[in-house]
Parts: structure tokens; sequence; C-alpha cells
């Protein structure tokens, strides 16, 4: 679902080129961009250059766009060489997602272990 809370999404404004970035990777529908407090070695941000608030919102017409990402991040894992070690990735949602930007993204953590269950 796409909404007018796009204009003033942070992550709208980043692709738009009025909110710096340290880019990784773009393409005609995905953004790629180090977050600005990284939680590993390797924290990328990947996200759709439609806004899209969250994983709540999306539904069946989002389904190719959802592979894309999936498989962006997996490309992106492996140009950062974290195939052998491994990675996660992660996409939180609402308040006990700890989702804090309402634009949908996926976060690609890798270069340390991480625990499991999540804090
Ligand atoms: P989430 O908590 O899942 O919504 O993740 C949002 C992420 O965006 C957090 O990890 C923030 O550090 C990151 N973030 C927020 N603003 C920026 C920005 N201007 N540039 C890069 N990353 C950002």
């Amino acid at each position: 679902m796409e909404s007018n809370l796009g204009s003033t999404c942070i992550f709208c404004k980043i692709i738009k080129g009025e909110v710096p970035c340290q880019q990784v990777a773009s393409d005609e529908h995905f953004l790629a961009f180090n977050d600005i407090y990284p939680q590993a070695p390797v924290h990328i941000l990947i996200i759709p250059k439609r806004h899209i608030s969250s994983i709540v919102e999306c539904n069946q017409e989002d389904q190719s766009m959802l592979g894309s990402l999936l498989l962006t991040a997996k490309m992106l894992a492996s140009s950062h060489g974290l195939d052998r070690s491994g990675y996660r990735l992660n996409i939180n949602a609402g308040k006990d997602g700890g989702q804090s930007v309402s634009h949908l993204h996926l976060h690609l953590l890798g270069g340390r272990a991480f625990n499991w269950p999540p804090g």
C-alpha cells in the first residue's frame, strides 16, 4: 500500500537525494545503504523506492517486490563476503517488532555472530 506520507518519510528523502546516505547499491526498484547506527560490521538497509510503510501493509500484489527484496539482500550478502560466515536478514514490523522508520526496509547484518532468541 502506498501512502502520501512518503513526502515526509526520511527514507523517501534519502531516495530523492534530499538526505545523504552511504549508498551501497541502487537499481530501478531498490536502494541499499549503510545503516547510520550500525549494529554489526556489515549493516545494510535495503528499501523499495516505492513508499510502503511496513510489511504489515504488503499484500499479494507485493509478492514479486518482496521476492526481489530478499534476492537483492542475498546478492549483497554474497558481494560482502558473508556466504561462508553467514548473516541475518531482519524486517521489523510495528511497535513490538521495534520498527522505528515507517518505510519498509530489510536489514542485512553480518560480520559477527548473532544470538537467538533476539532481545
Ligand atoms: P527499524 O528500527 O527496523 O525501523 O530500522 C530503522 C533503521 O534505520 C535503524 O537501524 C536506524 O539506525 C536506521 N536509520 C535511521 N535514519 C537513518 C539514516 N538517515 N540513514 C541511515 N540509516 C538510518
